[in-house]
């Protein structure tokens, strides 16, 4: 099949975009090539290869026929212009990062992330002579006053951790591209079937497909998608696409490859470089859930809105922060940056603070307790005493992890199943 966006629906590129029948066998499913290295047809074939004038499969470090699959289909799905898979959703946020950064330059990030990405930003980005900013993306004023001549992009969630509060990606985009620098978006939360921020104006954006796009909770996974649209040779700033590349006998990245400029570093310097490169069993997996990905939306979206709108007439409870809500700030952001639905991830905060919701954690049945989201199963987590645990406790606050405030996904099961159990929880909390 052809995989371009515009021919085929949603529901056929999660099934159909970047697969063909096995040429060697006729295999219909994507086979898992299990395989290290690849043959040369000859000494020429593998020279060109090397030099990047041709395309093709060397070694399974820089690029595999399952992963391949799975990285045309999640671009296709984004409507980007190319992907690279990477070995968690961490590192493709470093996959990302790289060509853009270097000693002293800076990015400006959202104060509302994912616990695990904050630490990243904050401490272990210095080691390369990185640093982030974190900003309220809410006061576009800040945003623009933090861009210095340093900053390399802006980093944001679409639908941000924990609260799932809806970042205004157009505005964001605006001021990156008066910046003449690209913003990222996270869509971990979202998935493509919910939010596509290419078209909200996003360059690049950034997966941890551990989550919805997996849907099983089985492997670990990430991916950058590359909108294609940035123009690398505006200005000075990212020398890694505009000048001579020494370790490819001086070749020009963005001269050379044009709207796949992104993608093709990323694999030719990143992963060759970096290594964090997907396995294709895990891409299998990925596979596998991403085949009903918007099925599973619509079920997480339709289970959340009723446990939202359910709790928020609770008792035990104080607030409910789900943007899909008539009574949330976000609504009407939520309805322009994601039509579809506003995900199934948000917070609760209880009446009763942080010891009633250690009694809530340990009381569900149901609900596990873990440090994930985006699986089938419904989770729960409450982030101020594990994911959010380094942070301060103003990072806390400002991330939307207070102490009393326990984080949910909501997963695909009976929604009145879900309700039960966090009504016995809720009451023993209260207790
Ligand atoms: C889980 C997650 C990450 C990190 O991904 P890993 O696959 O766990 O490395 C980053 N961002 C968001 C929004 C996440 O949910």
């Amino acid at each position: 099949m052809t995989d371009d966006p515009h021919i085929y629906g949603f529901d056929t590129l999660q099934i159909h975009a970047g697969s063909r029948p096995d040429p060697a066998t006729g295999a219909r499913q994507t086979p898992i090539y299990q395989t290290t290295a690849y043959v040369f047809k000859d000494a020429d074939h593998a020279a060109a290869l090397f030099n990047l004038q041709e395309v093709g499969f060397i070694y399974s470090r820089l690029t595999n026929p399952t992963v391949a699959v799975l990285a045309e289909r999640i671009a296709a799905l984004e409507t980007g212009e190319g992907a690279v898979c990477c070995s968690s959703g961490h590192a493709a946020q470093i996959m990302a990062m790289f060509p853009l950064m270097g000693p002293g330059r800076n990015i400006i990030a959202s104060t509302r992330l994912y616990g695990g990405t904050v630490t990243q930003f904050s401490h272990t980005i210095k080691r390369f002579g990185w640093s982030a900013k974190f900003v309220d993306t809410d006061d576009l004023d800040a945003v623009k006053a933090a861009v210095d001549d340093d900053t390399r992009a802006i980093f944001c969630e679409s639908i941000a951790n924990p609260g799932g509060y809806v970042s205004d990606l157009d505005a964001l985009a605006r001021i990156a591209e008066d910046a003449g620098i690209p913003l990222i978006v996270d869509n971990t939360s979202a998935t493509p079937y919910l939010c596509r921020p290419i078209e909200h104006g996003a360059t690049l954006v950034v997966h941890s497909t551990t989550k919805y796009l997996t849907g099983n909770g089985t492997v670990t996974g990430g991916a950058v998608v590359d909108s294609g649209n940035f123009n690398w040779s505006a200005n000075d700033k990212f020398p890694s696409f505009s000048q001579p590349e020494p370790a490819y006998h001086g070749l020009k990245f963005h001269e050379t490859f044009g709207h796949l400029a992104y993608t093709f570093h990323s694999i030719a310097i990143g992963l060759r470089d970096l290594g964090m490169t997907m396995n294709p069993q895990a891409a299998h997996y990925t596979l596998m859930g991403i085949e009903t990905l918007s099925l599973r939306m619509e079920r997480h979206v339709e289970n959340a809105m009723k446990i939202a709108a359910w709790l928020e007439t609770h008792p035990a409870v104080e607030a409910v922060t789900y943007a899909g809500l008539p009574s949330s700030p976000y609504k009407d952001r939520a309805a322009r940056i994601c039509p579809r639905g506003a995900g199934a991830l948000f917070t609760v905060g209880l009446k009763k603070g942080y010891d009633a919701c250690v009694r809530m954690v340990d009381s569900l049945e149901l609900f596990s307790h873990v440090a994930n989201l985006g699986d089938t199963r419904s989770l729960i987590i409450h982030s101020a005493s594990t994911t959010h645990r380094q942070l301060t406790a103003e990072q806390q606050v400002a991330a939307g992890a207070a102490p009393n405030v326990v984080r949910l996904s909501i997963g695909i099961e009976d929604a009145d199943d879900l309700m039960a159990d966090l009504d016995q929880a809720l009451t023993k909390a209260n207790s």
